[in-house]
């Protein structure tokens, strides 16, 4: 018999830099409800009181999607989200959206933190030389744990270029063996740690390929696993989104081995009373943004959310904004898993924020019935992939204007049964016109006449907001399962 030790674990992904508390979706009793939920004075409030229960015995991870995602986040480059990780007194992280100010700032912003970022996936394409350290080792209650990070693989592949300057992303199957070997020879850790921004099924294959990670800690496919999911001796957890609940696993760990565990999915409640020094610094970072993001521009009849795969209230919202800014047939935008819900009732510029922070130009480009049928194939071959190394997207991409009908379970390229924009079948060489936001909105190899407009879409869904209010924004019926 071994000496036994007890370690919490505690995991937040996908926070999306959502600073204050804020609406949520929840399933219950048959049907969608919301309610306030988050906030890192909160997460501040129910990480102390763990620690408080097992004192010196306590890991608290970060997968990522935290340093952007919201207005003050963005116009400081996610330099306002640094104070508030110190505070927490995070572990180690790793990364996704943080590419979006370019690898340059985000390395300045990992210099910034007090925990080391972590990747073993993201080299200078230049030296071939990671840009994060792959591992961090905490001694944590006699054990040496070893902390290893995987950032998003997707940031070179679908993103755009900017995220990506100078460096490549693997998807780490192939480092990572040897990082365990010398985890386990070298440095004789006692458990290893996997904090991966790879998704839910893409950890789910990597762990059935690579043996010897003891818990992965899971993010960006925004999954409340209420109960943890074992892949071999591998114990998977992921714990939502936009720091509305943070995942707990208590250890018992006996001779190396994990002899016993517990997990909760804990709801960061409205009830839970905030961490004052957290939430002082808080109220201190988000002051100056104060004035301008509580001003309500309109009003919504209907509950607007991104919790849904196939289309969206949110971005059906947003889709009709820019079919009546540009006049185009058709409209897309990517399928974004951030932005927090919106009730019926006020919409404020803070709400807008959320939905779309970075305020891209609105596009338009033309595109044949061909290229439409091509782009949407290949955004359903990377959502819905039966390769979870493939799925690359969010959901669905968010169209309007036209109407299809698709099998998921078809191979690649042969997804969709029909096709129609307004009424009428898709013709291959009719030319259509689409108005967009991003690169993920519609990707540069497709169509032509490709512009940018002087226009932001936060001004075009302001514009809609006071021509309109209240809007009504319900599901359509763009997109269908047959
Ligand atoms: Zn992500």
């Amino acid at each position: 018999m071994g000496n036994k030790t007890y370690l919490s674990i505690i995991q937040m992904n996908d926070s999306h830099a959502y600073f204050d508390i804020h609406q949520e979706i929840f399933w219950e009793d048959g049907h969608a409800v919301y309610r306030p939920a988050g906030g890192y004075a909160r997460i501040a409030a129910i990480t102390k009181q763990i620690r408080a229960e097992n004192p010196g015995r306590v890991l608290f991870c970060d997968c990522g999607d935290t340093l952007h995602g919201t207005y003050p986040a963005l116009k400081t480059n996610g330099e306002a989200m640094i104070p508030v990780l110190n505070v927490l007194g995070l572990d180690a992280m790793t990364a996704h959206w943080e590419f979006a100010y370019g690898p340059d700032i985000l390395k300045k912003r990992a210099a910034e933190l007090d925990f080391p970022m972590l990747a073993i996936n993201v080299y200078d394409q230049a030296s071939n030389n990671r840009i994060f350290q792959p591992y961090t080792i905490k001694e944590v209650g006699g054990l040496r744990i070893g902390l290893v990070g995987i950032a998003s693989n997707i940031i070179d592949k679908t993103m755009p270029p900017s995220y990506s300057e100078g460096i490549k992303f693997t998807l780490g199957r192939d480092e990572l063996p040897d990082i365990i070997e010398i985890l386990q020879s070298k440095e004789r850790t006692d458990l290893i740690i996997l904090i991966s921004h790879l998704g839910f099924p893409q950890d789910m294959k990597l762990l059935s390929e690579v043996p010897g990670i003891d818990i992965c800690l899971s993010g960006h496919t925004h999954n409340r696993l209420f109960g943890p999911v074992r892949q071999g001796k591998t114990i998977v957890i992921q714990s939502g989104c936009d720091g509305s609940f943070l995942g707990r696993l208590d250890l018992e760990v006996e001779d190396k081995e994990i002899a016993d565990y517990r997990h909760s999915l804990i709801e960061v409640a409205s009830d839970v009373i905030p961490d004052p020094e957290a939430d002082a610094l808080i109220q201190r970072i988000l002051a100056p943004y104060s004035a301008e993001l509580s001003k309500v521009v309109g009003q919504t009849a209907t509950a607007l959310n991104r919790a849904t795969t196939l289309e969206s209230t949110m971005d059906n919202f947003l889709l009709q904004a820019l079919l009546e800014n540009t006049g185009a047939q058709l409209a897309f935008s990517n399928g974004w898993r951030f932005g927090a819900p919106i009730v019926p009732g006020d919409v404020t510029m803070n709400d807008l924020y959320n939905m779309i922070p970075m305020n891209p130009p609105v596009s338009t480009v033309e595109l044949t019935g061909k290229e439409l049928l091509e782009m949407l194939e290949e955004n359903l071959e990377r959502t819905f992939s039966c390769d979870p190394y493939l799925q690359m997207g969010g959901y669905v991409k968010r169209c309007l204007g036209l109407t299809f009908y698709f099998k998921i379970e078809n191979p690649s390229g042969h997804r969709i049964q029909k096709l129609f924009v307004g009424n009428e079948e898709a013709a291959p060489d009719h030319i259509y016109s689409a108005a967009f936001v991003t690169m993920q909105g519609v990707p540069q190899k497709y169509g032509r006449n490709r512009k940018d407009h002087t226009d932001r879409i936060i001004d075009v869904l302001q514009n809609y907001l006071a021509k309109h209010s209240p809007i009504d924004a319900e599901l359509r019926g763009t997109v269908v399962v047959v």
